[in-house]
Parts: C-alpha cells; structure tokens; sequence
C-alpha cells in the first residue's frame, strides 16, 4: 500500500483547476496515462489507483451535470466508449467484475468522469465493492510505473484496432486474462445482440459512406456505425 495524503488530495481537487481540463491542456503536474482519445472523449488510468488498471474516461469537454449536460445521443456515445474501454480492461488484467460508476462533486473534481475499475477474483466479500474503490478501504496499489506503462500500451493497442480490444490478453504480472464474452442471459435483453467489434464506436465519417453517395453523410456527426467486415451486424 502506499501512503496518500488525502488531505493534500482534497484541497487540490476541491480548490485547484480541473485536473481533467488541465491534463488535456497538458498543464505540468497533471499528466496522466491516455489511453484512448477520440477527439470528443478521453481515457486514462487513475493517477491514484486501489485496483490494478482502474481507468477514467470523460468527456474533453468540461461537462458537469452527469445526465442533464448531455443531449441523449452524446450520453450514448459516451457510455459506448465506457463499454469499450471496460471490454479492454477486463481482457486486460484478471476480473471477477467490472465496477463502473460516476461519482465527483460540484465541490471539487466537477468535470463529469465514469470510473471503471476491475475486482480481481477471490477478492473477499468484505474488501469488495465501494470498500475496493476507496483509498481510505482498499489503500493505493504501491506505486509501480513500469506496471502502468505496461498496462496502458496493451489497452493502448486493444483500443486502436476496433476487433482486438476484447482478446484474452497479456500477463501484467497478474494471471492470464480470459476472453470477454456476452453472458447467455443477455440475449433475453430486449436489445440487439451485443455487437462483436469496437467499429461501432467509430465515428461516422467519409469513410462510412458507400462510393458514389459522398454527397451526404449517412448518420450525423459522432453518431456511430458498424463496419461489416468486423463481423457488426
Ligand atoms: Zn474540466
């Protein structure tokens, strides 16, 4: 475990800049480790981390009201790439389950986040859920750049191509992954089948468009379509 001044962390979130904003603006002091940006949202691992490989991701803009500050189609997108880079953490590092939520305060660290985080397995019931989440329970991971590196290249990779991000993965020093499957019950959801690539999260662009019909886009802007050759439906 190692030691963390919350004290320190709390004037700094509740009386400093927003850490978001000023990491994309690449203001010293608040670097983090992207690993995704598609130019409307960003993610990066946790700087202070009780999970191995426990992630962010946000909008670039600096949006506060976590459902009101979004039409419903950017509030998709948004959870779209949640899904994503939630698939790549857990064929990343050993999970038992994904935790996903949004927390923060109009207080301090405002700028609206979804944290992603996964349980390992055999985490006893008593160290696990918001127990696993806080520094204050759970305590930070000890601090380990080369692990994080490490960590954040391979979703690096799985993220940029848009088949790989759910692949078993790499031994981070953990245990080996396992590949990430829909459960069975998920099909009596009434929705389509979960689709098997990351194209989806691409943002519509000349590209979707078929020859001859460069004339007008298919879908709005951001607005995210599947490539048929990656097995989307
Ligand atoms: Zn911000």
């Amino acid at each position: 475990m190692t030691d963390f001044d919350l004290d320190a962390y709390n004037e700094r979130a509740r009386n400093g800049p927003c850490f978001i904003c000023s990491m994309l603006a690449g203001e010293p002091g608040y670097e983090h480790r992207i690993v995704l940006d598609d130019g409307v949202h960003v993610a990066f691992l946790d700087r202070y981390p009780t999970l191995p490989g426990k992630l962010l991701v946000a909008p670039r803009a600096h949006v506060e009201d976590t459902v009101s500050g979004f039409t419903e189609d950017q509030y998709l997108a948004l959870q779209l790439v949640v899904h994503r880079v939630a698939t790549a953490l857990a064929a990343t590092v050993p999970t038992e389950r994904l935790y996903l939520l949004s927390l923060g305060s109009m207080q301090g660290n405002a700028h609206v986040h979804w944290h992603i985080a996964a349980l390992p397995p055999g985490t006893p019931y008593e160290q696990q859920q918001f127990h696993a989440l806080m520094t204050e329970g759970a305590g930070l991971l000890p601090d380990d750049p080369g692990r994080d590196e490490r960590l954040a290249a391979d979703l690096r990779t799985r993220l940029s191509h848009p088949c790989r991000h759910d692949q078993p993965g790499t031994d981070h020093g953990l245990r080996p992954t396992r590949p990430v499957r829909p459960h069975p019950a998920a099909r009596h959801l009434p929705h389509r089948r979960p689709p098997r690539c990351a194209a989806r999260w691409q943002r519509s662009g000349p590209r979707d468009r078929p020859s001859g019909r460069r004339d007008r886009p298919l879908t709005r802007p951001g607005v995210v379509r599947l490539r048929p050759e990656c097995g989307g439906s």
